[in-house]
């Protein structure tokens, strides 16, 4: 598939995501702790090429991928996510410098939910929601048992990426080589375009 059409999938499968989370998150009252950002304050994050493949054809529309990429170096040396901005919650900000295109594990942190060995899903959430929303983590948990066909699940959605471009999906990377793979992804289909060259 070309890369603008598998952009253009991507970001379906992320709106059915982010209207599924939304729905769980009405219904049980579940919420982020105000301008946390903690699940990204973390350097061992991975993530599969596919989920970046919006961020880079953003980039590319943008003129913004050589500026990227330097900016990709720097962070290869800190191994936080390229996106992340430590200090972001100080301006009033969450900490994501690019939020709506933001890969499937950065939606799914907090909300998603795995199979146990039964098959029932069970809710992966966070230390800081536990704590904070004690109550509605209660709910979503009971919501995997009782209306499980209701919840956003990893498997289901990492499988439509899958069913979008295997090769890009299939394996897990630290989240900056994700995205520098999606961005080596729009290289070879814009390549005369392009001015920079992408380290192997
Ligand atoms: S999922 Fe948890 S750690 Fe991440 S921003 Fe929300 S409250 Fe913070
Ligand atoms: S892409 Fe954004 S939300 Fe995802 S880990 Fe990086 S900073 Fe966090």
């Amino acid at each position: 598939m070309a890369f603008d059409k598998i952009a253009i999938a991507v970001d379906e499968v992320f709106k059915e995501l982010d209207e599924h989370i939304e729905r769980m998150t009405s219904k049980t009252g579940m919420k982020c702790v105000h301008l946390c950002g903690a699940c990204c304050r973390k350097t061992d994050i991975e993530a599969s090429p596919i989920e970046f493949i919006p961020l880079a054809a953003w980039l590319y529309e943008n003129g913004k991928v050589d500026e990227f990429l330097t900016r990709l170096d720097q962070s290869d040396k800190t191994g936080y996510c390229v996106l992340f901005s430590p200090d972001a919650w100080k301006k009033g900000n969450w900490g994501c410098m690019n939020y709506e295109k933001r890969g499937l594990i950065c939606r799914l942190f907090g909300f998603g939910y795995r199979l146990n060995r039964e098959g029932v899903p069970e809710l992966v959430t966070c230390k800081l929601m536990k704590e904070s929303c004690p109550e509605a983590v209660a709910k979503a948990r009971q919501s995997g048992i009782e209306t499980p066909e209701e919840v956003p699940l990893f498997r289901n959605y990492s499988m439509q990426l899958y069913s979008i471009d295997p090769d890009l999906s299939i394996k897990q990377f630290p989240i900056n080589q994700a995205i520098r793979i999606a961005i080596e992804k729009l290289y070879f289909q814009y390549a005369p375009e392009l001015e920079h060259e992408i380290d192997e």
